[in-house]
């Protein structure tokens, strides 16, 4: 197992600069490069005669060296060649910028060598520029008749990633098997050994296919070790002792009756599921899961009253102060109504105002504290909480709710997203929890026209602002940013936020990434506020703020957008009263699946359809794997083609823990707890050892 930990400089033929190159790109250690699988292969066991060989196919051969013709002197741009044959007809090797002295020596005229590579015809000539191998005629079996090919990145050389991995096959260590041996030989599956050996050295095409053999075997085994810790924390989860907040039901009654509107049947069926594992002795861990706009932050409310009537205090974490400033502005009124004392704990609160607010939180003055997740720091006491909501929580993985839950030293626990996910995901990700769905939205809600409209009409577009604007509307205005070049991408925000300013002046603002927080936030209270009417930004407009005057969503380049951010933007608008409208500005021509997307995102508003969508369209890896969602990324499984495998892992994951060797500490169990360590994810076991 250690030679799978040590660092990847310790591979034959990676020095410190490719090691450096692959830790950004893979990790830093052996096993984060055996993940790296190979994309394609090349097979050089096509050895025609040469006069019948295909150009463009990759071919080996064994020639007779005939003659070198050298570059004229000063020529340095035309090729070096040097002329082969066999009995079959004639070939070139062609070679660009050569050592004249290592041609010599490595093909000397009159010898036999064996040569493989990409064939091409030039002027009748049969060639192979810079050949991939050439051996010396009793080498051949130093020629793989097979290579695989890895997906690459800029700075790394295809060669070097093969050479490394060919040169630690040989030291891939036998593991315990962690599989039921009746499963494995069912699904006539090798052992862990022999199939990191096949994905890396295929030996025909169908053994890239996700669904072969190899590969489907470690794909499971990634999937078994991600659920198998979901299980555990789960089940840690249930197993410390929790305690049962009934409530009294007056302060949640009280909240009901003062709000103007009757609550939605989703947000009732909700709110009923989380009084009852509150009443319950055991820990709550439960995710609500509702569109934005659903009223998720009443379900939530009413959840802390019942947590408050019963004697104890909660929590409610925002992942960034803006929001948490947002909870606070739309809670506060019923709040001090219903005579709940609250303290809010962020960065900006400092000095006096914070020593306060600890020390009311700490005594138990104070019942509710609102924060980001500054809320868990070594100085931040509670007299007894008894719940934490976490809100929009999908920028946090496995390992982070480990942490958080560690943290809360039994209490009950709500997290809130509004990233719909498709059902078939949920228990992949979120396997730990109990899951509340709210698909209804509240009545009365306008839904937001959408158009896609082509770039070339930006203009008009532009000039159609001014109605809004002349009504008091608000409107976003998001540019993208692609990864590859932020400056690029910050310089297209800033054209943009000009040609805006020339035409509409002062009611004009900025927003990006690269602002100061800040900064940031005075832009968008600035925006709230109306100071400003026509908010330029990059995606950081994406999360959550709540602007009921704005009307209109202009997105340009939507094309470049996934659904699951298209529909996060669009639900910035439609809060108010106003009709809303979001307008997807593209470039044609369009491809067939962006083609799809924006005709998806006229066609519907509900977030779980565009969540299915969303998995259809681009296959479960990149949905959990997209930078915007934060969800776990697979190295292996592709849900695309092994959701199938879901259910079955839940069955056998049940069985281990419920049955065959729930502390994981017999045979299997040692053999499993090693699975867990491969991937990382070792460090729960620790946790619950100390929980
Ligand atoms: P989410 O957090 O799920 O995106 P919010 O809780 O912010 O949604 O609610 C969005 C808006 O809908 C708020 O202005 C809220 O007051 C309003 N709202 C919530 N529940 C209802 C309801 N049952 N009927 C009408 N309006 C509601
Ligand atoms: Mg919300």
């Amino acid at each position: 197992m250690n030679r799978l930990f040590a660092p990847v400089s310790s591979l034959t033929g990676i020095g410190k600069k490719t090691a450096e190159t692959l830790e950004g790109f893979t990790g830093g250690v052996v096993c984060d490069l055996l993940w790296h699988l190979p994309v394609g292969l090349i097979d050089r066991r096509y050895r025609p005669p040469l006069v019948e060989a295909e150009d463009g196919r990759i071919a080996t051969f064994e020639v007779e060296i005939v003659q070198h013709k050298p570059p004229p002197r000063g020529r340095r741009g035309l090729p070096y060649r040097v002329l082969c044959r066999n009995d079959t007809g004639f070939l070139t090797l062609v070679f660009f910028h050569a050592k004249a002295d290592w041609l010599t020596r490595s093909l000397p005229v009159g010898e036999m060598r064996i040569v493989s590579g990409r064939l091409e015809r030039y002027r009748e000539t049969l060639q192979i520029v810079h050949p991939d191998h050439m051996l010396a005629a009793d080498e051949f079996e130093k020629l793989p008749p097979i290579e695989p090919t890895y997906p690459l990145t800029a700075n790394l050389s295809g060669r070097v990633l093969v050479k490394a991995l060919a040169g630690l096959m040989p030291e891939i260590p036998a593991l315990p098997e962690w599989h039921d041996p009746a499963q494995l030989a069912a699904q006539k599956w090798p052992d862990w050994q022999s199939a990191v050996r096949r994905v890396h050295q295929p030996v025909e095409a169908d053994d890239l296919t996700p669904l072969a053999p190899a590969r489907a075997r470690l794909a499971y085994d990634e999937l078994l070790a991600h659920q198998l810790v979901l299980a555990l924390m789960r089940r840690q989860q249930r197993r410390r002792p929790g305690r049962a907040f009934e409530g009294t039901g007056k302060l949640q009654g009280a909240l009901h009756d003062r709000l103007p509107f009757t609550l939605t049947g989703a947000q009732s069926e909700a709110i009923a599921e989380i009084a009852r594992d509150l009443a319950a002795e055991t820990r709550m861990a439960r995710l609500l899961q509702g569109d934005v706009g659903s009223g998720k932050t009443l379900v939530a409310l009413t959840a802390i009253l019942q947590v408050i009537e019963s004697g104890a205090q909660a929590a409610l974490m925002a992942p960034t102060e803006l929001l948490a400033a947002q909870h606070a502005a739309t809670l506060a009124p019923h709040l001090d109504a219903l005579g709940i004392a609250y303290r809010s704990i962020t960065g900006r609160n400092k000095g006096q105002k914070r020593a306060e607010a600890l020390g009311a939180l700490a005594d138990g003055s104070a019942q509710l504290a609102i924060g980001t997740h500054g809320l868990f720091q070594e100085d931040v006491a509670f007299a007894d909480l008894g719940l934490v909501v976490v809100d929009e929580q999908h920028r946090f993985g496995v390992r982070q709710r480990m942490r958080l839950a560690a943290k809360g030293h039994g209490v009950d626990m709500l997290v809130m997203t509004a990233t719909p996910i498709p059902r078939t995901l949920t228990l992949t990700i979120y396997g730990d929890m109990d899951v509340s769905r709210m698909h209804e939205k509240p009545p009365g809600r306008q839904s937001v026209e959408t158009r896609a409209i082509a770039m070339t009409r930006t203009e008009e577009i532009v000039e159609g602002l001014e109605r809004v604007l002349g009504r008091g509307e608000r409107i976003y205005w998001v540019c993208p940013l692609v990864a590859e070049s932020e400056a690029l991408d910050l310089a297209a925000v800033e054209d943009r936020f000009k040609t805006l300013r020339a035409r509409y002046g002062d009611a004009v603002g900025l927003v990006h990434g690269q602002m100061k927080p800040a900064e940031k936030d005075k832009t968008m209270d600035a925006f709230r506020r109306g100071d400003i009417s026509l908010l330029v930004g990059t995606t950081v407009i994406e999360v959550g703020v709540d602007v009921p005057e704005a009307t209109v969503m202009v997105v340009e380049h939507a094309e470049r957008f996934g659904l699951a951010q298209l529909h996060q933007l669009r639900g910035r608008v439609g809060r108010g009263a106003a009709q809303s409208s979001c307008i997807l500005l593209y470039r044609a021509p369009l491809g067939e699946n962006a083609r799809a997307r924006l005709r998806i995102m006229r066609e519907t508003e509900d977030g779980f359809a565009i969540a299915e969508e969303d998995l259809r369209l681009r296959g479960a890896g990149e949905v959990l794997g997209t930078r915007q969602s934060g969800l776990p990324a697979f190295r292996l499984a592709d849900l695309h083609h092994h959701a199938s495998m879901l259910p079955t892992i839940a069955d056998e994951v049940r069985k281990i823990l419920e049955h065959d060797d729930p502390e994981l500490t017999g045979e299997r169990g040692q053999a499993l707890r090693c699975l867990l360590y491969l991937f990382r994810l070792e460090e729960v076991i620790g946790y619950l050892q100390s929980g």
